[in-house]
């Protein structure tokens, strides 16, 4: 088996007094789809917050590339080449689209990645293209979405961290992220996606983990939790 590219063991995350992680643990495997499941306030967000160092206080391991980032600050860990995309899209509405892509321009970190170009993402994201000199702030969420995942992809991170991409969009923007998410992963990126959208998770993701009041509660292949009622009804149908 491949060693992964982001191993996290034992990660315990507070928000002041509030302890909101227990023991988290989960691997991501180079090129991998790996879904991080579960209910509002289950913790996913926080998750993924604690391993890009924006919690409180966080204890434990993350290791990313064969290196442990748990005393980085966030803007060292995306520099290795980690991206993280929240879910309230953090775009700059009065730039340009194509202004918003250059923002995050960074060089790749491996000499074997092609680096990402805005005519490069205009061909996995056909409506920015169409909209590349317009104001950013006119677009429609789904379209700022893409924009802010775009805008990441631009940094050239070898993985990368997508909460909740499905939540709050149009279903025929959810296709195109289905179709992003695939060509990204051809593209030899692997991505972290937190999702309570099964069906959205089932299409995308290889293997999924379940949490549940901070805990992992399940994991493996996405096929298994399809077929696992117990599991879909005790920790993720609402
Ligand atoms: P959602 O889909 O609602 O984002 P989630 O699974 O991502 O759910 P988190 O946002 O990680 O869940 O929240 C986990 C817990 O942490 C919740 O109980 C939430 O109230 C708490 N929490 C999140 N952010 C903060 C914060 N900044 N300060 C205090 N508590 C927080």
């Amino acid at each position: 088996m491949t060693a992964p590219l982001l191993k996290v063991s034992g990660l315990e995350a507070f928000y002041g007094a509030a302890q909101i992680l227990f023991s988290v643990e989960f691997e991501l495997a180079p090129g991998e789809v790996v879904a991080l499941m579960g209910r509002n306030g289950a913790g996913k967000t926080t998750t993924l917050e604690s391993i890009m160092g924006l919690v409180d206080r966080r204890s434990g391991s993350v290791d990313f590339r064969g290196r442990e980032i748990i005393g980085l600050r966030p803007y060292e860990i995306a520099r290795l080449g980690l991206g993280f995309v929240p879910e309230d899209r953090r775009i700059f509405t009065d730039l340009t689209v194509l202004e918003n892509l250059e923002v995050g321009r960074r060089d790749p970190t491996s000499a074997t990645q092609e680096a990402w170009t805005p005519d490069r993402l205009f061909t996995l994201f056909p409506n920015l293209a169409e909209a590349r000199n317009r104001s950013a702030g006119r677009m429609s969420g789904g379209e700022q979405q893409m924009l802010t995942i775009a805008r990441t992809l631009m940094g050239n991170p070898v993985a990368i961290l997508l909460d909740e991409p499905s939540e709050g969009i149009a279903p025929i923007i959810v296709d195109q992220m289905i179709d992003m998410i695939a060509e990204l992963k051809n593209s030899g990126v692997a991505i972290l996606v937190s999702e309570q959208n099964l069906p959205f998770a089932a299409t995308v993701a290889d293997r999924a983990y379940v949490l549940d009041h901070g805990q992992i509660k399940y994991s493996g292949a996405i096929a298994s939790l399809l077929d696992d009622e117990e599991i879909r009804r005790s920790y993720l149908e609402l």
